[in-house]
């Protein structure tokens, strides 16, 4: 077995891997490009029966690991969206992976339920959330969105449902715009709801639900003998960064008593921004709310941030204490295992501390300001371009357009030419775009968030892209 000598020489070296590889990083292909399979087949079937040389599983892990990886630090990542890390956030995982502590309840680490409800707080105030609310920190927003509509079914049904189950109880439905993450789907499905019973409510031409559908969908559905239990508004959709209309959302909520939870995944980060605070107004009225540090805060995954208004709903929905987990515990002091549905927690608020103090307040807001900075240029590169057209609006840093040479209209057809410029793109291994389809429009994305991402970056993007749009038209 490896002894702390040996730790400490490999770990070194790891070290020095570890600045390389950023140093390099743009060598590798943004997006891995093998074969299916290709990795599986090089991993021996069985086991190793004796101990191996840290040496030969490290070749190993260059040989066979690094060419399957699709390198999301690379500048050069523009997809999806982002999943950053940064170099205080990786030094904390080395801290948190070295303390390996279990962290679900206060008494098996005090530090680490203190520290999370004090870098929550901190949160809340960075991104100018009112302070009622209180946070807890989860693996990820499909998980914070389960915990809001399982609270808001408990809620709505005196809690019954967790004790007696599904059964008689009237059909509850939820709400969202046909553009919300599909996590919502999968939360109510989980939720025992049944996927039928998520009603998708029309956008306006900015792709944002529309407020007065959602109010005739919940009249009809109480007429129909339903109960409306959640409406969850996006804060920043995945497909475009639209942004629902909260106040509007909030007051028909408070009007048929429905549970609102906010969906600002990715778009949340961008509340550090006085200037980007219209997106959250009405959010004193919401009962919970979801973003995520691990996409654009510079982060490592996982790291969810999820709000409450009534940490005592959330409580009574997950709470669970068999003899085994029976501890005495002070008042004031949280046992976060309660706060939702996992029971072993890791401790991730120490990395999220280390970000936030490394960068400061202000040094998280310069970044999110030039990145913002870089997605208009894009923007104006691309309105520039007779050729190209920008298909939603640019709220944040998130770029929708497509390719639309002159004189071709098909709409089928200019779908297929942009999935071949995307995949043309890609293939090239430098840049990484992804796509989504606004309303049947096949619309490239590109998401100018990454942490190490430059001008210099963006700027050979658009170039690749115009290059590649003539060769797939010669
Ligand atoms: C990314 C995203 C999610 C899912 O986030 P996970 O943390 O991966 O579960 C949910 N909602 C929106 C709007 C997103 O952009």
């Amino acid at each position: 077995m490896m002894d702390s000598d040996q730790f400490r020489k490999e770990a070194h070296q790891f070290v020095d891997w570890i600045a390389d590889y950023f140093n390099d990083i743009e060598k590798y292909p943004v997006k891995a490009s093998c074969i299916p399979g290709s990795i599986f087949s090089q991993i021996p079937a069985a086991p190793p029966e004796y101990s191996e040389s840290m040496q030969q599983i490290f070749a190993d892990f260059e040989k066979v690991i690094l060419p399957g990886m699709t390198h999301w630090q690379n500048p050069g990542f523009f997809a999806y969206f982002p999943a950053n890390n940064s170099f205080p956030s990786i030094l904390a995982e080395f801290l948190t992976s070295a303390l390996g502590a279990q962290c679900m309840k206060w008494e098996t680490s005090p530090a680490a339920s203190e520290l999370e409800e004090a870098v929550m707080n901190w949160l809340k105030s960075m991104i100018g959330l009112p302070g009622h609310f209180e946070g807890v920190i989860q693996d990820s927003a499909s998980t914070s969105t389960l915990c809001a509509i399982l609270t808001a079914r408990e809620r709505s049904t005196a809690f019954r449902v967790n004790h007696e189950g599904m059964m008689e109880q009237i059909v509850m439905r939820v709400y969202c715009s046909s553009e919300a993450h599909s996590s919502v789907e999968k939360a109510v499905k989980i939720a025992g709801l049944g996927k039928n019973n998520l009603v998708k409510i029309g956008l306006d031409e900015n792709f944002s639900m529309k407020s007065e559908l959602l109010e005739k969908a919940i009249i009809a559905d109480i007429q129909n003998g339903m109960k409306p239990v959640c409406v969850v508004a996006a804060l920043g959709s995945t497909g475009s960064t639209a942004v629902d209309p909260l106040p509007e959302i909030a007051e028909i909520c408070k009007r048929y008593d429905i549970w609102l939870h906010v969906d600002a995944a990715y778009a949340g980060s961008a509340l550090i921004l006085p200037e980007h605070r219209w997106m959250i107004k009405g959010v004193e009225q919401a009962d919970s709310f979801v973003f995520n540090p691990h996409k654009w805060l510079f982060t490592n995954f996982d790291c969810s941030a999820y709000f409450v208004k009534d940490s005592e709903t959330l409580i009574n929905t997950f709470k669970l204490v068999p003899e085994y987990l029976k501890t005495q515990i002070p008042e004031h002091v949280n046992d976060y295992s309660n706060w939702g549905i996992q029971l072993g927690r890791r401790f991730r608020a120490l990395k999220l501390w280390f970000v936030i103090r490394s960068f400061g307040v202000r040094g998280l807001q310069e970044k999110l300001r030039f990145q913002m900075d870089l997605a208009a240029k894009l923007k104006s590169w691309i309105d520039a371009q007779n050729d190209f057209e920008i298909l939603a609006p640019v709220n944040l840093n998130l770029v929708c357009f497509r390719y639309h040479p002159h004189g071709l209209d098909d709409t089928l057809e200019l779908n297929r030419l942009n999935e071949k410029l995307m995949l043309a793109v890609n293939g090239t291994g430098s840049i990484y775009i992804s796509h989504t389809k606004l309303d049947g429009i096949f619309t490239l994305r590109m998401v100018i968030a990454q942490t190490h991402v430059e001008l210099r970056h963006v700027r050979d993007a658009w170039n690749l892209i115009l290059e590649k749009s003539r060769e797939i038209t010669d």
